[in-house]
């Protein structure tokens, strides 16, 4: 019996959840007794993950060229059969929520996504998960022989714990895939949402798309994403690649700037897995400020200027 994590990457680089999931997986390890190892997909330097405790590394290389679900399922479904892996952890951003299903399907196991705490106890198997949008948390048992956790983005966080690790190549079949990208273009260049520590954010107190500059240079600045609310979007004002919110992307960042978005329920149960939410709006009753670790009340157009000349005076200092 051991714990396998899935660490995921992108371009040969591991994504942020690729530690956080290994840091948890090394918990459930020891809560059960047991050893871990980690998988990686076409992933990064594996020494990264010795960092956070993976002191087993198996690697696959194949010529998939980005994340196919059917792909990644059945290969992660083969290396906890190879490993004798009973716990199997992945992460719960957009690939994990896919990928999570189709592997507890596939070795018939239990399933618990978006989990923001470890195990509370291993027998029985209860995990905490969130739930109704972050409005509420379930303990959910997992009654299974074999079980699938998919963890919370920056619930558990990523904790040093170095060791020294090996690596093994492992060779899985790859089953016939329905879809496969041929390519992918990105919405742009910049920071991408989904792996931004510092989220940049408007709303339709930016009055039009013509004030958007500032937007962008305080993301600049700041090495951030620029994100939207959903009128924005819907407006035509920002791409839709930008939406946040529950029918938009979400939002997992450290940092959360809210320029003139109102706060409604449907645009924070998108954003309130961020750690710091900063909101500027003119209106002290709106209800992003109840949310709000720091707000200011004040016109964005002049708070959003005088934001943008400090930062940049303190960089250079
Ligand atoms: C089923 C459903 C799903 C939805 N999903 C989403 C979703 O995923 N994401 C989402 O965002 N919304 C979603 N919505 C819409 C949501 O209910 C709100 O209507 C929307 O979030 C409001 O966007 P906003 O805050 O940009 O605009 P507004 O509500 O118009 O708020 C603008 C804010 O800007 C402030 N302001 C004005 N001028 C300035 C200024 N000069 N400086 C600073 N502040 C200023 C105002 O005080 C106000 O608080 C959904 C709605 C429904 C019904």
């Amino acid at each position: 019996m051991s714990v396998l994590v899935f660490a995921d990457s992108s371009e040969g680089k591991f994504k942020k959840t690729a530690f956080e999931v290994v840091s948890y997986g090394k918990k459930v390890a020891e809560q059960l007794g047991t050893n871990l190892v980690t998988l990686t997909i076409n992933g990064g330097d594996a020494s990264e993950l010795y960092a956070y405790g993976a002191e087993k590394v198996v690697e696959v290389k194949n010529d998939l060229a980005s994340f196919n679900a059917k792909a990644y399922a059945s290969i992660i479904k083969q290396a906890a059969e190879a490993q004798g892996s009973d716990v199997v952890v992945v992460d719960s951003s957009v690939d994990g929520l896919t990928v999570g299903p189709l592997v507890a399907v596939a070795l018939e196991a239990g399933y618990a996504s978006n989990a923001v705490a470890l195990p509370s106890s291993t027998s029985p198997f209860v995990v905490k998960r969130k739930a109704f949008s972050n409005k509420a948390f379930s303990n959910t048992e997992i009654s299974t022989g074999k079980k699938v956790i998919g963890v919370a983005k920056n619930s558990y966080g990523a904790h040093e714990n170095a060791v020294s690790g090996s690596v093994e190549s492992f060779t899985a079949t790859l089953p016939t895939l329905g879809v496969k990208s041929e390519s992918i273009q990105k919405a742009s260049g910049k920071v991408t949402i989904a792996d931004a520590d510092i989220v940049v954010s408007a709303g339709r107190g930016m009055k039009g798309p013509e004030n958007w500059g500032m937007i962008e240079e305080l993301a600049d600045v700041l090495g951030a994403a620029t994100a939207c609310s959903k009128p924005v979007s819907d407006l035509g004002w920002r791409p839709h690649s930008e939406h946040v919110g529950q029918t938009g992307k979400p939002v997992a960042s450290n940092l959360y700037i809210a320029i003139g978005i109102s706060g409604a329920i449907q645009h924070l149960a998108g954003i309130n897995a961020s750690k710091v939410k900063v909101v500027i709006n003119t209106d002290p009753e709106a209800p992003f400020f109840k949310a709000a670790d720091y707000g200011i009340v004040g016109d964005a157009f002049e708070v959003v200027p005088q934001l943008i000349e400090k930062l940049k005076a303190f960089k250079q200092a």
